[in-house]
């Protein structure tokens, strides 16, 4: 199988990578594990990543596009692969296109995890953490005992300042422009499968296989 995974913040899509990823027994290439690892070895690449990453910027294509084509080299590749946080562009993704070309391989589809942005909105909106031990709630499906108080230390509960409702709805709209080209892209060539990222993790998954055809 060779896969793309794509999805909003917040969507599951991380989870659904890993189950996706045991099934078919295929590597989850993801770019931005990636660049991690090449700064980390300070390879040359690294190097000239480290320089984006810290200044907040995105790592410009053609880099991108050389560290997708040195991961497909490896051998673990060979039976399909699942890409994640790529093609993040329409460059990216005709270069993508060249690429598998030259290997003689094209994609089989693209897994969209979709969820309202509502349910987004309140699903990471309503996250709260603990002052004290870091500890994860939620005012809807993880309520604490006490509100506003850790069941584990009674340290105070508090709104991160990236899930609040301003910062996480501009999230989703840098997501959705960014995305929506691409995902125009692929459905000229009928490989989107969209799967209801609302449900239970299990459900979701259960769907991404029959969208794949699997017999379950
Ligand atoms: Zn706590």
């Amino acid at each position: 199988m060779r896969l793309l995974i794509m999805g909003p913040p917040g969507a599951g899509k991380g989870t659904q990578a890993v189950l996706i990823q045991k099934h078919f027994d295929i590597p989850h290439v993801s770019t931005g594990d990636l660049f991690r690892e090449a700064v980390k070895n300070n390879s040359p690449l690294g190097v000239s990543v480290r320089k984006y990453i810290e200044h907040g910027e995105l790592v410009p294509d053609d880099i991108t596009i050389q560290v997708v084509i040195d991961r497909l080299k490896h051998d673990d590749c060979k039976n399909g692969f699942l890409f994640d946080g790529f093609p993040r562009t329409i460059p990216q993704a005709v270069a993508l296109d060249s690429i598998l070309s030259n290997l003689n391989i094209t994609l089989d589809a693209v897994i969209n995890v979709v969820v309202s942005n509502q349910k987004l909105m309140e699903r990471i909106a309503g996250r709260r953490v603990c002052k004290v031990c870091n500890a994860g709630y939620h005012v809807v499906t993880n309520k604490p005992k006490v509100e506003g108080v850790c069941d584990k230390c009674g340290g105070e509960l508090y709104q991160r300042k990236d899930d609040t409702a301003e910062t996480v709805q501009n999230r989703l709209k840098v997501y959705n422009d960014q995305t929506k080209p691409l995902l125009d892209y692929y459905d000229k060539r009928n490989i989107i499968k969209n799967v209801n990222g609302l449900g239970e993790i299990q459900d979701t998954f259960k769907e991404v296989l029959a969208s794949l055809g699997v017999k379950q």
